[in-house]
């Protein structure tokens, strides 16, 4: 057996899997599940913790290898998409029908399974996790057969956001809207005495703002704007006068064209141009999100405790994310603010900063991004969902043995 040493795309985590297995077929993928103990999917490896190490033994599988499905259906509106198929592809082909998703992360590069997977994100007051679109899932299951789970029917609260824990995603249905154009604008400086978060976030289609938290606000701010809604009204700080990069010296070449110039959804709502990479790996990355209402006091909080954080933060983000369906999503049940972090690539320098932002923002019920680093101890994680015993139930019967169930996943359900 030719062994590989595997990473995920940050390098802060190695495998123990020595072998990634790549099926080319459903069939062997089928037959590969089935006559293994121990089973995790890799997506496109963006994640910053153990979410997908399979445990010593197991087999740790990728769906790149399998023949791409985009499958879309005008009248309906929607797309029928392959489990190992990333946004920046899902993308291009959508918007050649004429079609939209309604959001996309900061990055085009992310796997579409392994993104709903784990809650991901883009920005906007009405805006639903990336999993809000799916509509139906279909899962290779520990016996090898497939599991269909469409919206409506009972197990579907479980069936997206399920952190790997129920079978293979072989394929997701979304939701699809009519194409839209988009412009972005970046704004400057913004202390955050002058900020009024809720009407700044409700100001256009999708907000972000970003700061290092070397002074008491933000350094930009990201507006994105559809052309066929309102004209922007942003009077909280004066547009950028060159491009810009979210992480300030960067280059912003890498990064999705600004000064309001209307172009396609897809070339707009991530931050980062599909192809270009927008670094190198060299950062890690967490996120917390809690009730909207409570944005601006932990901000402050953020603010009081800025010169520990400073000295180990490329950038944090502020987003906004609105309430979803999902059991696990961290935006289950609430209208949300996403407080971002990348962090610099030194895993002991930033776990303590980790640990006081923790603190700092427990009183607001954060709940953590599941694909990003965090300390939050599981037991307090399990108090901050409500449907998680639902889940495990789900998790139980559609895998009894536990065969998708690796330690980060039996310490979220307490097994
Ligand atoms: C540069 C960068 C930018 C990012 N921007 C954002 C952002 O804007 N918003 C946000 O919310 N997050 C963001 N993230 C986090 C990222 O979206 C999540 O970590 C996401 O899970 C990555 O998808 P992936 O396919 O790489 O997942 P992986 O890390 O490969 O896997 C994540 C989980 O999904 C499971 N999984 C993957 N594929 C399947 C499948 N087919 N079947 C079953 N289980 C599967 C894995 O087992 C694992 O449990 C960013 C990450 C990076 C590195």
């Amino acid at each position: 057996m030719t062994t590989e040493t595997l990473t995920n795309w940050a390098r802060n985590i190695t495998y123990t899997a020595k072998k990634l297995h790549r099926p080319h077929s459903l069939d062997a993928l089928r037959a590969l599940v089935a006559g293994s103990e121990r089973v995790r999917v890799l997506g496109s490896g963006h994640s910053f913790n153990e979410i997908a190490e399979p445990g010593a033994g197991g087999v740790l599988l990728s769906l790149a290898a399998l023949p791409p499905v985009i499958e879309v259906d005008t009248a309906a509106r929607t797309v029928r998409v392959g489990g190992g198929v990333r946004y920046a592809e899902l993308a291009r082909a959508v918007h050649a029908h004429g079609l939209a998703l309604h959001n996309m992360a900061s990055l085009p590069h992310i796997s579409v399974a392994g993104s709903v997977a784990t809650g991901t994100h883009g920005s906007g007051d009405g805006n639903g996790p990336l999993a809000a679109a799916v509509r139906e899932v279909e899962l290779v299951t520990a016996d090898g057969t497939t599991l269909t789970s469409a919206r409506g029917d009972d197990r579907f609260g479980g069936a997206v956001t399920s952190l790997g824990a129920l079978g293979v995603v072989t394929a997701l249905t979304l939701d699809l809207e009519p194409g839209f154009q988009v412009s972005q604008h970046v704004f400057g400086q913004l202390p955050l005495d002058r900020l009024d978060f809720a009407a700044m976030s409700a100001s256009a289609y999708s907000v972000s703002l970003f700061s290092r938290w070397r002074h008491s606000g933000f350094d930009q701010v990201w507006v994105k704007r559809r052309t066929d809604q309102a004209p922007l009204d942003f009077p909280w700080a004066a547009p950028a006068t060159e491009a810009m990069h979210p992480v300030p010296g960067m280059p912003a070449v890498n990064c999705t064209e600004q000064f309001g110039v209307p172009g396609p959804w897809h070339e707009r709502l991530p931050h980062f141009r599909a192809e270009f990479t927008p670094s190198n790996g060299d950062e890690l990355q967490s996120e917390y999100l809690l009730p909207r209402a409570h944005a601006m006091a932990a901000l402050r909080e953020l603010d009081r405790i800025r010169e520990v954080v400073a000295p180990v933060l490329q950038v944090c983000e502020v987003r906004t994310v609105a309430a979803d369906e999902q059991w696990l999503s961290p935006a289950y049940g609430r209208d949300t603010v996403a407080l971002h972090f990348t962090w610099v690539a030194d895993t002991a320098a930033v776990l303590p900063v980790v640990g006081r932002v923790e603190e700092v923002l427990a009183p607001f019920e954060a709940r953590p991004h599941w694909g990003k680093v965090f300390t939050v101890p599981a037991g307090t994680l399990r108090g901050l969902y409500p449907r998680l015993g639902d889940f495990g139930k789900l998790a139980d019967a559609v895998d009894p043995m536990g065969k998708f169930r690796n330690a980060f996943v039996r310490d979220v359900l307490g097994v």
